[in-house]
């Protein structure tokens, strides 16, 4: 679950500036103890008892990186074939299709009891925390407890923060164990605290409902998710579609949607080029790089899909996964670029070629990080590209031309 980050208003910057120009560390460890503190009647109030507020909030120091995140401008929007690169690539299809089987037994239950199919559950498991492999690493209540005190949407943030001190309450998972996103999402399955104790399950029954360690409890709570917002069992997300000739996608969209026998009397068919299935599903359509690139006609399943995280790229990253562990292959359609995304081994790949160049980029695990994109800025430089920090093909072809044995150039300067 990803929380979207808006322009920071310049108040804010200006607020904090001041307070860390004047002040010693201490001014500010001083107003975040007193801004915790002054929670406890709200706290109180929403069901947080004092001796657990108390417990958990007690000697917490603010972590300023949180408010780093939340205040952080991407420089240019990442292109969708990048975001779908690194999700849908066959690491994780070849994960996802082991884990199909490995959990095949609980998979079945959950789809008895919340009506929502394995493959798309653990599609979402997949994009969501890489099959519960990656969590993140703030401690919910401190990152919580910051965003409560500081920076923008304080009052959002205090909800969350009491929703966890509550889920602390319960018992559900021990604190040293509930770590996650900056922004709070957290487990397998990574939801907000709020989404937890809303809609996340105990379905192995052992009295809690634990998204840090029980892959059934994390199963269950992401199908439970999607059957309120709306899953309906046996139908799919959508299908990849060719348009006809000339075919305008202006106005176009998710939720403009029309019957598929209309889309079929407008010329629209499968990629493969078969007709559209018969009927009069509605559907919209969804041409995620324009009319140029993959075009999607979408049902209402995949609003469930974009209700887990409030952005058409993850939904489409979870329903192509879902289609690849069902033992589909890729889109027909070529994203419209000459310059295509690289999946995770590749990312490490770039990396290691990278670190080989000289360029200290830290763990050589896919993320592309600042100092990666600093060392990438270099290596375009040189090598006469535009300079994005961006790796895609090129770059990693470039890279790989310079390092293969029969190369008589020289080692390019170490930077
Ligand atoms: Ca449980």
């Amino acid at each position: 679950m990803t929380f979207h980050v808006h322009p920071t208003p310049l108040g804010v910057t200006l607020a904090l500036a001041l307070a860390c120009a004047l002040s010693p560390v201490q001014a500010q460890t001083d107003g975040f103890s007193r801004c915790l503190a002054d929670l406890q009647p709200a706290a109180l109030a929403a069901g947080v008892r004092g001796e657990t507020f108390e417990r958990h909030t007690q000697g917490l120091s603010a972590d300023l990186t949180v408010i780093d995140k939340l205040n952080f401008q991407p420089e240019f929007r990442t292109p969708i074939w990048d975001y779908l690169a690194g999700l849908v690539d066959e690491e994780r299809v070849e994960q996802g299709r082991a884990l199909l089987v490995q959990h095949a037994a609980v998979l079945a239950q959950v789809q008895e009891h919340y009506r929502v199919d394995p493959a798309t559950v653990v599609a979402v498991w997949g994009v969501e925390s890489n099959f519960g492999q990656t969590f993140g690493k703030y401690p919910l209540v401190q990152a919580l407890g910051t965003l409560s005190c500081l920076g923008r949407r304080q009052a959002y943030f205090r909800g969350e923060l009491f929703a966890t001190l509550r889920i602390l309450q319960a018992g559900h998972i021990t604190p040293e164990r509930l770590v996650g996103s900056w922004a709070g999402a957290f487990g397998h399955t990574q939801f907000m605290p709020s989404t937890f104790e809303r809609l996340a399950v105990d379905f192995d029954g052992d009295g809690r409902r634990d998204l840090m360690d029980s892959v059934p409890d994390a199963l269950g709570s992401t199908a439970n998710f999607l059957a309120k917002a709306g899953w309906q069992d046996g139908r799919v997300w959508g299908w990849e579609v060719r348009l006809p000739a000339g075919f305008s996608v202006a106005g176009q969209g998710r939720k403009v949607r029309q019957p598929l026998s209309a889309w079929a009397a407008a010329g629209l068919r499968l990629a493969d080029g078969n007709p559209l299935p018969a009927g009069t599903e509605p559907a919209g359509l969804m041409t995620p790089a324009g009319a140029n690139g993959p075009a999607f006609l979408v049902t209402r399943n995949f609003d469930a899909l974009y209700s887990y995280n409030a952005a058409e790229s993850y939904g489409l990253a979870i329903a192509h996964l879902s289609d690849r562990l069902r033992g589909g292959g890729p889109f027909s359609t070529p994203w419209p670029t000459d310059d295509a995304g690289l999946s995770r081994a590749e990312r490490r790949e770039v990396q290691t070629l990278l670190t080989a160049r000289g360029h200290d980029i830290g763990e050589i695990d896919g993320m592309l990080g600042d100092r990666s994109k600093t060392a990438i800025r270099i290596e375009q430089t040189r090598l006469g590209h535009e300079v994005n920090a961006r790796a895609g093909q090129r770059l990693l072809k470039a890279l790989r031309a310079e390092v293969t044995p029969s190369s008589s150039s020289d080692p390019a300067p170490r930077s």
